[in-house]
């Protein structure tokens, strides 16, 4: 297993004597120790990733294609081990880790096939005085930060369209899960990327390894995935040299039934929207907004389905929700649940921590939520499902929209049209209807309000790593 730095192509211990600690979070035991970098080993990969730019983004499109490429069925022919190495750092389940690896190399394959269609314009001014040619060069070196919750995928959605472009990139990956990020990196660099292109240095002092390198001059942009707390802190620096960013940021999905929909399907695309990665994603529903008329029923049937979950070791094959990351993503789950009961609400599954070794909280269902009790307003990260009942639709949709997140929406209807309509009356950037699960490399990823800046995937993924330049000429 590495645990060293990567910096211009080789593995280093870095500056510094410290170490990180990387915990397994269903036994609690220590797995790892890699080395912590400093702000001097942050810089020193700044300036390998800006000796290695230039070369890179004139090597010919299908060449950077062609590695593209190579990474995805590099990582594909290591899913084992990967997803392995992920239930291992993170916690969840297997199945779930062989999704995300096949994920995470997605974005490889796709932006494979992104990278020799990067297109331009030209065009004649509308004076009739000269021409206009309009390209995409790449932005130049790229800063990536990315969260624990998958520690493969929130990588590659970055790096792949980033590397496509023509950028070199310093990644931080999360203190909580690393090993999973230096074993990718390990794998492109046996996939034949130049030294410099990729580099990382993981780090426990975030603020200082993202001070010294948003200060690096040859680093143009931040690529961030995370909570919108942290993401704010990073736009106010990234101001100071104008740096381009992409912000992906927290979530606090509604997931609306009405009383048409079918309600085996709603339950089942309610386990998908809740329940993976052990409901630990920014997409997660986190709020379910019930008809009135088919409430008790769905709770109940929700419930038996949350309550058939198997709770254990993500190596466990039968488990189909792993740890929490930590002991205070329990306590902060758990003082939500309570504090919903408080409010009024009432038990339909779960409730209280499990009394075992690991960080567990088991599939919990709280019926007559209160909207507005702090369960709705936080983004809960964890297997909780609160079931808000509503009689009025015009008030729901307020009710689902009066939250300064908006990455994710579910609707279940058996209307299309009505679907359709309250899909659209959602500020959220993407909507699941009759579906539980949206993420896909061919779409746009991201969010409206505080839950980002910019998207991630589809066409528009690889543009946002470009610059727009255009030549004023005439022939
Ligand atoms: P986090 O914001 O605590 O940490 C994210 C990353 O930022 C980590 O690498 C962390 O070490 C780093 N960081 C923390 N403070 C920093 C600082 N001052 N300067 C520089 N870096 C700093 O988030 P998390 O707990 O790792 O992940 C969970 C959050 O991520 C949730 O809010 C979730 O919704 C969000 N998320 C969003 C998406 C999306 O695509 N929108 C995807 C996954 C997760």
């Amino acid at each position: 297993m590495r645990t060293e730095l990567f910096i211009g192509g080789d593995w280093m211990p870095g500056s510094g004597s410290d170490q990180i600690e990387v915990t397994n979070p269903a036994t609690e035991a220590v797995i790892a120790q890699i080395a912590d970098g400093t702000p001097d080993d942050a810089l020193a990969a700044c300036d390998a990733a800006a000796a290695a730019q230039l070369g890179w983004a004139a090597t010919p499109p299908r060449e950077r294609a062609e590695l593209l490429r190579g990474a995805w069925r590099h990582l594909i022919d290591h899913t084992d081990e990967l997803a392995t190495l992920i239930v291992t750092e993170h916690g969840k389940p297997m199945a779930d880790a062989r999704g995300e690896v096949a994920y995470a190399a997605e974005f490889f394959r796709w932006n494979a096939e992104e990278t020799v269609r990067l297109r331009g314009e030209i065009g004649i001014a509308p004076s009739g005085a000269n021409r206009f040619i309009v390209h995409h060069p790449p932005v130049g070196v790229v800063a990536m930060i990315t969260p624990w919750n998958f520690p493969a995928a929130m990588i590659t959605r970055k790096l792949a369209p980033a590397l496509g472009a023509g950028n070199a990139v310093v990644i931080k990956p999360p203190r909580e899960a690393p090993l999973t990020a230096l074993r990718v990196a390990d794998l492109l660099d046996e996939v034949g990327f130049p030294p410099g292109a990729i580099n990382v240095v993981p780090t426990s002092t975030s603020g200082a390894w993202f001070d010294v390198v948003a200060d690096h001059r040859a680093v143009r942009m931040v690529s961030f995935t995370g909570s919108t707390e942290v993401g704010r802190l990073l736009l106010k620096k990234s101001a100071d040299r104008v740096l381009k960013t992409v912000m992906e940021l927290g979530g606090n999905a509604p997931f609306i039934v009405c009383a048409d929909a079918d309600l085996n399907a709603a339950v089942e695309g309610a386990i998908v929207a809740k329940m993976r990665h052990s409901a630990e994603t920014c997409t997660a529903a986190n709020r379910f907004y019930v008809d009135a008329a088919v409430a008790d029923e769905f709770t109940e049937r929700l419930a038996i389905a949350m309550g058939e979950i198997k709770v254990g070791s993500g190596l466990d094959p039968d488990t189909g929700c792993g740890p929490m990351i930590s002991a205070q993503a329990v306590t902060e789950i758990d003082g939500l649940v309570k504090g919903a009961l408080e409010d009024g609400a009432s038990l339909a599954l779960g409730g209280s921590p499990l009394d075992r070794p690991g960080f567990f909280y088991p599939p919990t269902v709280l019926a007559d939520v209160a909207h507005g009790s702090a369960i709705t307003t936080a983004e809960i990260f964890g297997p909780v499902a609160p079931v808000i009942p509503f009689t009025d639709i015009d008030d729901m949709i307020a009710q689902a929209n009066d939250t300064e997140m908006g990455l994710t929406g579910y609707v279940y209807t058996d209307d299309l049209a009505v679907g359709l309509a309250l899909s659209e009356r959602i500020q959220a950037g993407m909507i699941g209807l009759n579906r539980g699960a949206v993420s896909d490399p061919a779409t746009p990823f991201g969010g409206m309000k505080q839950s980002g800046l910019g998207r991630e995937g589809s066409t528009e993924g690889i543009y946002e790593f470009c610059e727009t330049q255009y030549i004023a000429t005439n022939w």
